[in-house]
């Protein structure tokens, strides 16, 4: 049986409360929501930390809230709340959708959009107890010296799995932090750094509030694929999002956001293939173009160059629903 390590909880009532006790108690502090990542890692010895600060009682990071241009959801909501909520169905469905696809119905009541959003990076090395890691000589990321993944890499490469990432990073979502020093936004794009030891880019003494997300234009259309083995309680292998903004008839720009690759979700701009008719060649030609880019590597499980055709397999299935034609056999042209 593995333990729970010690540490002290707080849970305060109040902002003002929380962002005294984590400037306070940086570096050696981590907010918990949900905690169904955060205890998993404590588990393992994978996450060490002394402090920890509840979000649960803090009334600004619940809630979803609409305005005549944008949606508004805090950081707590669960993630059962956020695919079930009308708003998010109506307007955001694709991150309705992927809220959905997340764990289980326990996991996605006790989970939320904030902890999704800064979900610990994931690889087959350092999800494992710390004997077993000790075993290997641990790693970059596990007081070792060397990468399992990449022998000789100078960085750790684990996945970033967080499915709610590519919807909103495909609907250009601004996240909101606040510490002792005031509130910082910033597009969930920019959150995510190549290095997957800690890979987001909240610091310690920063709490996510919310994120707030544009309501698209009428020609927007987003779309989110997981690929995974289990239709439940699996972390994504593939996990895409793609964005059309079209005129009714042709591209006029969007584009692909692929996770599950390394640290930081890859993003594809489409603008150039835009005039493109919305068609079987403009889903083929999109395929092609995260296969040019995109590589899978083996840091999770299932051979990484299978998860690249599959990725292509995903973005064509994710434009021919968008642009409303019919699923068929498909053909891998790699
Ligand atoms: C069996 C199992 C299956 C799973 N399957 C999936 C899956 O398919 N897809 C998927 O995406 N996830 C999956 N998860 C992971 C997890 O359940 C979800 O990602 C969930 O959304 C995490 O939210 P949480 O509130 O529980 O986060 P927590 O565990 O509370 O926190 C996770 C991280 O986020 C930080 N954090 C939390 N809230 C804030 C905040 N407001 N401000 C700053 N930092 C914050 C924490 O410090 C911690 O580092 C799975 C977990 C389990 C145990
Ligand atoms: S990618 Fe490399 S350094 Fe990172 S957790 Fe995996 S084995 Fe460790």
């Amino acid at each position: 049986m593995l333990r729970l390590p010690p540490f002290v909880l707080h849970q305060p009532a109040t902002l003002a409360e929380a962002i005294a006790l984590l400037a306070q108690h940086a570096p050696d502090v981590r907010v918990i929501s949900g905690g169904t990542d955060l205890v998993p890692n404590l588990k393992l010895g994978q996450t060490k930390v002394g402090h920890l600060v509840s979000a649960r009682f803090l009334e600004e990071l619940h809630g979803i809230t609409r305005t005549a241009t944008h949606l508004r959801i805090g950081a707590a909501t669960g993630l059962h709340a956020l695919a079930q909520d009308e708003d998010v169905r109506e307007v955001l469905p694709a991150l309705a959708y992927a809220a959905s696809r997340i764990a289980s119905p326990q996991i996605r009541n006790m989970g939320t959009l904030g902890g999704n959003i800064s979900l610990d990076t994931r690889c087959r090395y350092i999800n494992q107890t710390e004997l077993w890691r000790e075993a290997l000589g641990g790693c970059l990321k596990s007081h070792g010296t060397e990468c399992h993944v990449v022998p000789g890499g100078q960085g750790c490469v684990a996945a970033l799995s967080a499915d709610t990432v590519p919807p909103l990073i495909a609907y250009g979502a601004i996240a909101e932090m606040v510490s002792d020093t005031g509130v910082r936004r910033a597009p969930v794009a920019d959150l995510f750094q190549q290095d997957g030891t800690w890979h987001v880019r909240i610091a310690r003494e920063e709490l996510l509030v919310a994120v707030e997300i544009p309501i698209p234009a009428p020609g927007t259309r987003v779309a989110y694929r997981k690929w995974s083995v289990r239709q439940s309680i699996d972390f994504p292998l593939v996990s895409l999002a793609v964005r059309l903004d079209t005129d009714g008839a042709a591209l006029v720009g969007g584009s692909i956001v692929v996770s599950a690759l390394g640290p930081r979700p890859r993003v594809l701009t489409l603008e150039r293939l835009a005039g493109r008719p919305l068609d079987e060649a403009l889903a083929q030609a999109l395929g092609q173009m995260a296969y040019d880019r995109a590589r899978p590597l083996p840091n999770i499980p299932y051979d990484a160059e299978y998860r690249r055709e599959r990725m292509v397999i995903e973005i064509r299935r994710a434009v021919r629903v968008l642009i409303g034609l019919p699923e068929k056999p498909l053909m891998l042209q790699t």
